[in-house]
């Protein structure tokens, strides 16, 4: 006896000889997919619990999300100024702000869950955060919220703390109800937390994965010394290799040669690193010599000011991951949007419209990301043994009927978030017509409502200087003045 039975649909595996069942079955028990085929080959006698009839229905893997900030869910659209956190602007310098010191455990809790319903919602049922824009690294107590409220949702939450940017030491506040107590946090004591948050909170749930990752593992010389970056990568990848964890940071051009030369033991393939852009050939040619994965997000700020030379890292055999990097100032989670963006950039780039096939773009999305993240034996395709993370997508609609014919392009070309009708996580039904079944959608809007209002009661005055913005109608909007020149 199966404990759920879904029939009629066609489902794409994205297994390694990329089966795809024009009208297939898939049977689950004790949440592993323990049978999936052709629907004439579903033996006559087979029962199950709960029978789901998904017939004209498409079935594919959950979706893997492998980079988002918590946090920003809490502060998207806030801080629009023109131009990326890389040459003056401001938006990064607001984001630590308000995680340092404007936040409390529920706002990481509220915020924790909304991003984890938004992903869900989007078909997403593997995301990874980090926490904070640069991590906040001195309260292992942050993290546990989130991941609290992450999990209510039924998706499978990666998230974690590393090193963070400088200067130091940093002088976070903690909040009790309307009163703050600032501490400091020095280096040593960051390398600690990161430490007892991998031990003490991977794993306590079975669908809690607690990482290594540090805001970024490159070499910042205006804010430390050579010797200090080194010491503090050395230090992330010690934790990683201890506790058998993956690491996962933003790294960029110049970054990458950086750790190449003073640490290469960190960079292997199970280490991701995003965005990478800006790299130069002796770089690309290290992801491949590595194998650390290269996690692309389309359509963050980084990549409109520098190029990600994703088609020079995969044609050098290195690997791909497309991410959202949801969803604070302009993107959200919605990862649908990104195969597309994905597609037109680098086609548009090469002058190719046959470059990323909508295949290749799937795996980028599912199985290619859960290898880096040490995952694929229970995740990133549908096959006999692996855990049952799988989504329904509703294609009784115009935008995507008559549906059928090439299914995969359909899917990858047309589908988007809200077309996702059915997540199931670990074989168990977590939103069914659009509905999430283990926890109350209501519940978790409105308390994002009150943790935002009480962040926004925090920051006082600041707030008005956060939510200014300059002539949006015009041809180019005004960069705005930086609050923190002042
Ligand atoms: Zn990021």
């Amino acid at each position: 006896m199966y404990d759920l039975l879904i029939k009629n649909a066609v489902i794409i595996t994205a297994d390694p000889s990329h089966h795809i069942y024009d009208k297939g079955y898939i049977a689950v028990k004790d949440g592993r997919i323990a049978a999936i085929g052709p629907l004439e080959e579903l033996s006559e006698s087979a029962q199950a619990e709960r029978v789901l009839d998904a017939g004209g229905k498409c079935l594919m893997p959950g979706l893997v999300d492998g980079h988002g900030h918590a946090g920003h869910c809490l502060t998207k659209t806030m801080g629009e100024s023109n131009d990326t956190q890389f040459e003056g602007a401001w938006w990064g310098k607001m984001a630590e702000d308000i995680y340092f010191h404007y936040t409390d455990d529920f706002f990481w809790y509220a915020e924790g869950a909304l991003a984890a319903a938004e992903r869900l919602k989007f078909g997403i049922t593997t995301g990874v955060s980090m926490l904070g824009s640069t991590p906040r690294p001195d309260r292992v107590e942050n993290l546990e919220a989130h991941f609290e409220g992450a999990l209510k949702t039924g998706l499978r939450q990666v998230s974690g703390i590393g090193s963070c940017d400088g200067p130091w030491p940093k002088h976070p506040w903690v909040w009790e109800g309307d009163s703050h107590k600032e501490h400091t946090l020095t280096p040593e004591q960051m390398v600690e937390t990161t430490e007892r948050a991998v031990k003490e909170l991977n794993g306590k749930h079975p669908r809690q994965i607690c990482i290594v990752a540090p805001g970024s593992i490159g070499y910042n010389p205006l804010a430390e010394t050579k010797d200090f970056a080194v010491w503090k990568n050395k230090e992330m990848y010690r934790i990683a290799k201890e506790y058998g964890s993956p690491l996962h940071t933003h790294l960029y051009g110049g970054g990458v040669q950086f750790v190449y030369d003073t640490t290469p033991e960190l960079l292997n393939p199970t280490t991701s690193l995003t965005h990478s852009t800006g790299l130069s050939q002796r770089e690309i040619e290290i992801f491949a010599e590595t194998g650390a994965v290269l996690f692309h997000g389309p359509t963050t700020r980084a990549n409109i000011k520098k190029r990600c030379p994703v088609y020079e890292v995969l044609r050098a055999g290195g690997n791909v991951a497309i991410v959202t990097d949801g969803t604070a100032p302009d993107r959200s989670y919605d990862i649908w949007r990104d195969m597309k963006v994905f597609q037109v950039l680098h086609r548009a780039h090469d002058n190719d419209p046959l470059l990323a096939p909508v295949g290749m773009v799937l795996e980028m999305c599912t199985i290619i990301p859960a290898r880096a993240l040490g995952l694929d034996r229970d995740i990133g395709s549908l096959e006999v043994g692996k855990k049952a993370d799988m989504i329904i997508i509703n294609t009784r609609q115009p935008h995507l009927a008559p549906f059928g014919i090439m299914p995969l392009h359909r899917v990858v070309y047309h589908a988007q978030g809200q077309d996702v009708e059915t997540v199931i996580v670990d074989g168990q039904v977590m939103m069914e017509n659009r509905k999430m079944l283990l926890c109350d959608e209501e519940r978790i809007l409105s308390d994002a409502e009150k943790a935002f209002d009480r962040m926004r009661q925090r920051l006082g005055s600041k707030f008005e200087s956060f939510v200014k913005y300059g002539d949006v109608y015009a041809i180019r909007n005004q960069t705005m003045p930086d609050p923190y020149k002042a």
